[in-house]
């Protein structure tokens, strides 16, 4: 009986070692036979694929392309985009735009009805006041004066987007349309369905802090890493599935500045005009990508509580939020294959 007893537990053991090393994220020889990495930086930022090697010859190249193009349509910081151009006429007069492009805003609008105005494509009327990156004596928190002037120009409700005339229009002076928290979502999307187009089922796309799983990857779902906002670059707090969806990370660490014990960072409150408090990270999935990628700067802007209510009233959109404090809060629905129930304080 007791022998029986040690035998078993020995070999449950093993199968479950055996188990612990299959499941390493790190067995990246299993998959580097079967598909391709490949990375480049657009967009600043760096955009990886991982697609089956019978697609290496173009595949990444596409994906690329994607980017590249979107980059150079939706960017405000270009001024050769269109969007550049419907800045630049703010207050004077309507610039045609195209299609998508219009199309694009309209769900901007959209997503800043549903958050109640936390999610604004006019945001950047305060870009410029705040500085998140470049020599130290520029970073600085800008007086409460200088705020308030700009803050009254950010209003998503106020972008005029004409379909019949083809034109969009800012209809104040020092206006400014920012994509920044959705343009990467929609490269995804339009990478995504590129792939697709062409056949592909398994692939997973990523970039910076967004990534989209297509299909499964050897019978299972892909799996995504979530950062611990105060953590090691490689430290986890979650492992998510995913499968034809979406997850997009929105955080406090990825372009921040501090004074005097505060964190500043690039995430805007539009009622504040300063950065929004409450949370360090919220992290989205989504089967859009352009969804995931809205809700999660929305989310993030909310806080805790109107967060959480705002992603469980969206069907379909599940959510994993890091506080203040450290403390993980997540829909009901979110599936995870691990996780802390607190990150590093
Ligand atoms: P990241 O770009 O780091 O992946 P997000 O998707 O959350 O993170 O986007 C943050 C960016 O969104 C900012 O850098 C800025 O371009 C833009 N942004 C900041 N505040 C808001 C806001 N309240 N509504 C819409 N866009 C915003
Ligand atoms: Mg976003």
């Amino acid at each position: 009986m007791k022998r029986w007893a040690t035998a078993l537990v020995g070999a449950l053991l093993t199968i479950l070692v055996a188990l612990a090393i299959w499941r390493q994220p790190g067995a990246h020889h299993v998959q580097g036979a079967r598909y391709l990495h490949a990375s480049a930086s657009v967009m600043a930022t760096r955009i990886e694929v991982l697609v089956p090697r019978s697609a290496a010859h173009w595949a990444p190249a596409e994906v690329f392309r994607i980017f590249r193009e979107v980059d150079a349509r939706m960017s405000e910081w270009k001024p050769t985009s269109p969007l550049s151009a419907v800045n630049a006429a703010a207050g004077r007069r309507p610039v045609a735009v195209p299609a998508d492009l219009r199309a694009l805003l309209r769900r901007a609008v959209a997503f800043g009805n549903a958050s109640h105005g936390a999610f604004d494509v006019t945001w950047a009327a305060l870009w410029g006041l705040w500085r998140f990156t470049g020599p130290k004596a520029s970073l600085r928190v800008p007086p409460a004066p200088e705020i308030a002037a700009r803050r009254a120009l950010v209003d998503y409700r106020a972008l005029r987007i004409d379909d019949t005339r083809g034109t969009a229009y800012l209809p104040r002076e020092g206006m400014k349309l920012g994509l920044g928290a959705i343009a990467k979502g929609h490269a995804l999307a339009l990478a995504a369905a590129a792939l697709r187009a062409r056949g592909l089922r398994s692939f997973l796309l990523s970039a910076g802090g967004q990534t989209y799983a297509a299909g499964l990857r050897e019978g299972r779902p892909w799996r995504v890493g979530v950062r611990d906002p105060r953590g090691a670059p490689d430290a986890i707090i979650a492992q998510l599935p995913l499968e034809d969806a979406s997850a997009a990370t929105s955080g406090d660490y990825e372009r921040y500045f501090e004074r005097d014990g505060v964190r500043y960072h690039h995430i805007l409150d539009p009622r504040t005009g300063s950065p929004a408090r409450g949370l360090r990270s919220v992290t989205v999935i989504d089967a859009d990508p352009v969804r995931a990628d809205a809700m999660s700067t929305a989310i993030f802007v909310l806080g805790v509580e109107r967060g959480l209510a705002l992603a469980r009233r969206t069907p379909g959109l599940e959510a994993l939020l890091v506080d203040d404090k450290g403390v993980v809060h997540r829909t009901a629905g979110l599936a995870v294959l691990s996780l802390r129930a607190r990150a590093r304080r």
